[in-house]
């Protein structure tokens, strides 16, 4: 008899009872390949795979696009770390800043560095030496974003100073816009035609950048001028909107779903409360389902008595205040639901469909809050053309 050696962790998730995810990474190689098809050839390309890879799952995403971009966009040594020991090779750019002990390790992982101050690249340059290796950085520049970056009125000075530092290797420079899926707009016309600026002074004293960058999902889709030779898109690789605006430029698909199971269910009489704050009273007859998903998994509370869920290909609204960890939904008459039927909660159902925009709308938020706030420990699985496989949470 064979020996069951999977974690219990492993086999309760193979149920796909709970709250699961199901995430399509062809859908993410169409979506990327349909942003190159948008940008002139040979623009070349950074995928960011940050937060988990926008909640969809940072190592399955890496490595489904791992060789076809030219590097992968992380937020956190955290994130590196998991991609290497996972056995991603690839070239890894970290956009946030590292303190200088923890450059030995960013070394040793071979992560391309952003560097936004003097002070910050003498540090890397220190280590670099010490350990005899050569950092690959790439320069910020902050043109208005506000955020990490050398401020563009002292960039062109600290950068000079910058490339004399021995162990370094200046590969790349970028800067990034604030609103970008507002384009074309002055602001942002601003921070590019002073971007490029700097990039003519600095050639003109002899310093150029192989990589040059500046577009997000909205630039690359929209703005030809920020493509620059690099672009750098999130979003939109996942099948999302920047904003509304964008759905007549280019067709993406969503490529994940949250789905979860009815365990419970039950008939109220009219006059009867559901939940917390007794928000939800019911004025008819109607049958209530528990689903086993609320904020502590990431389902935004704001969708209380807002929300709406797929069932059966139909739209059903949320019952009440969600809970931490479950919430309820009004099914009315359909008094043949069965424990244990499945629930799309964000994703499609026949021609119904739940997007991450849609929900981000109700809750008064962006869809990017909405992905990567799914919790990490919901197990998700991969669907690729070949195979349809598991991944336990990283
Ligand atoms: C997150 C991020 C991106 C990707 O932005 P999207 O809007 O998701 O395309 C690009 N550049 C930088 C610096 C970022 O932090």
């Amino acid at each position: 008899m064979a020996i069951e050696t999977v974690s219990t962790q492993t086999q309760v998730s193979r149920l796909r009872k709970g709250t699961w995810m199901e995430v399509d990474l062809d859908r993410i190689l169409r979506n990327l390949a349909r942003l190159r098809r948008k940008v002139r050839p040979f623009t070349r390309f950074m995928a960011v795979v940050k937060a988990n890879a926008y909640g969809h799952g940072l190592v399955p995403v890496s490595r489904a696009l791992q060789g076809k971009v030219d590097f992968l966009g992380i937020g956190s040594l955290k994130e590196a770390s998991l991609l290497r020991e996972q056995g991603i090779t690839s070239p890894l750019f970290l956009f946030g800043r590292i303190f200088p002990d923890e450059a030995p390790l960013a070394l040793q992982m071979n992560l391309v560095l952003t560097v936004s101050s003097l002070e910050e690249a003498k540090a890397i340059s220190e280590v670099s030496v010490g350990l005899q290796k050569t950092a690959s950085v790439h320069v910020k520049v902050d043109t208005g974003m506000g955020r990490l970056g050398i401020p563009y009125s002292t960039a062109l000075s600290e950068i000079e100073k910058m490339v004399t530092l021995p162990g370094l290797k200046f590969d790349g420079i970028y800067t990034h816009f604030p609103q970008a899926e507002r384009y074309p707009e002055p602001f942002g016309e601003k921070q590019l035609a002073d971007f490029e600026k700097l990039i003519q002074n600095l050639r003109r004293i002899g310093i150029s950048f192989p990589f040059r960058h500046a577009a997000n999902s909205a630039g690359a889709l929209r703005l030809k001028s920020t493509w620059l030779n690099l672009v750098r898109p999130g979003i939109a690789l996942y099948g999302i909107y920047p904003a509304p605006s964008f759905e007549g430029e280019i067709e993406l698909e969503p490529a994940l779903s949250l789905k979860t199971r009815i365990v419970f269910l039950k008939r109220l009489a009219p006059g009867e409360s559901v939940g917390y704050g007794r928000e939800f009273i019911t004025s008819r007859p109607t049958t209530i389902a528990v689903l086993p998903v609320g904020y502590a998994q990431g389902y935004p509370f704001h969708l209380s008595g807002k929300g709406e869920v797929l069932y059966r290909g139909k739209r059903f609204p949320i019952a009440g205040r969600i809970c931490m960890d479950s919430m309820m939904i009004d099914l009315g008459d359909f008094t043949e639901a069965q424990v244990g039927e499945e629930v799309t909660l964000v994703g499609s159902e026949g021609e119904e469909r739940m997007s991450p925009e849609a929900l981000a709308r109700l809750a008064k938020t962006i869809p990017y809050e909405i992905v990567t706030r799914l919790d990490p420990g919901i197990p998700r699985f991969y669907q690729t053309r070949e195979s349809s496989s598991e991944n336990l949470p990283f």
